[in-house]
């Protein structure tokens, strides 16, 4: 029987990280604390939570996360076209503009101004990364077992969250 910690269900990993998409840097955990989660329960996107079982404090990883298991397709139909009449007047109406718009069930959704046309808008609602392979690179900074309260919550309590 090993004592060495390793990364499964119950464990809080820290983690440092560098997310590459097209071979572009998106995000990196550089310059920041390691990203903290508990493992196996959804705190992060699963195509790299599911990579991660086993690892042991030091060890790094390379995990390509395909679509389907980050952020989804790209969905045409989160592409909607809205008449330039209709658009808020204190939005500025141009390619990159970020919004967001309350749906029937007050849910938010996030989007941004894709096209701008002569009398049309179009808004597309998918996630920056749908459709994109993610390529990340993670080292495991440290490991300890959750508490009884943090797998109770589902998550890390930590300096900026504690109940
Ligand atoms: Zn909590």
């Amino acid at each position: 029987m090993s004592d060495v910690l390793k990364v499964e269900d119950g464990q809080v990993v820290s983690m440092t990280y560098t997310l590459q998409v097209e071979g572009q840097v998106v995000d990196s955990s550089d310059g920041n604390e390691p990203l903290e989660f508990l493992q196996g329960v959804g705190n992060i996107i699963p195509g790299l939570e599911r990579e991660l079982y086993g690892m042991a404090i030091g060890e790094s990883k390379q995990v390509i996360v395909v679509a389907v298991d980050a952020y989804g397709e790209f969905d045409e139909d989160a592409i909607v076209e809205v008449p330039k009449a209709e658009f808020p007047a204190d939005i500025p109406v141009e390619i990159g503009t970020e919004l967001q718009v309350h749906g029937q069930d007050g849910e938010t959704m996030y989007g941004h101004i894709s096209q701008v046309g002569e009398e049309t808008v179009q808004l597309d609602f998918n996630h920056p990364l749908a459709g994109k392979e993610l390529q990340f690179s993670v080292t495991i900074a440290a490991l300890r077992p959750a508490s009884d309260e943090e797998l109770l919550h589902g998550h890390v309590h930590g300096e900026e969250h504690d109940h």
